[in-house]
């Protein structure tokens, strides 16, 4: 395990993070933890056949015709942002209800 190219690699993550205004998912244990299993020959990159890019998956997985997750998001994924936000708006709503409430009291 190189150290030195992990807190090189992560500091390069975030600022492509920066760049791209997107927030950083990876924190650095996590990505210790991904350097880690790709020297125990846990995962490997392999190749989406849509957009021929490489992605993380695992050593025993199926290599061919699988897609990434650029292309073709798991469905929870946005299950479960739709369902925050489906919550956030049903406090927000509970919110002023109770303020309401509060002010007709
Ligand atoms: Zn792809």
């Amino acid at each position: 395990m190189h150290l030195d190219a992990l807190t090189k690699g992560y500091r390069l993550y975030l600022e492509h993070c920066q760049h791209s205004e997107t927030e950083p998912v990876l924190d650095l244990t996590r990505a210790w933890t991904l350097v880690r299993f790709f020297d125990a020959d846990i995962l490997q990159l392999t190749k989406c056949c849509r957009c021929t890019s490489k992605f993380v998956a695992h050593k025993h997985d199926l290599q061919h015709n699988v897609v990434c997750g650029a292309c073709q998001p798991p469905s929870r994924a946005g299950k479960t942002k739709k369902a925050a936000a489906a919550r956030q708006e049903a406090q927000a709503a509970e919110a002023i209800e109770a303020a309401q409430i509060a002010q007709a009291a």
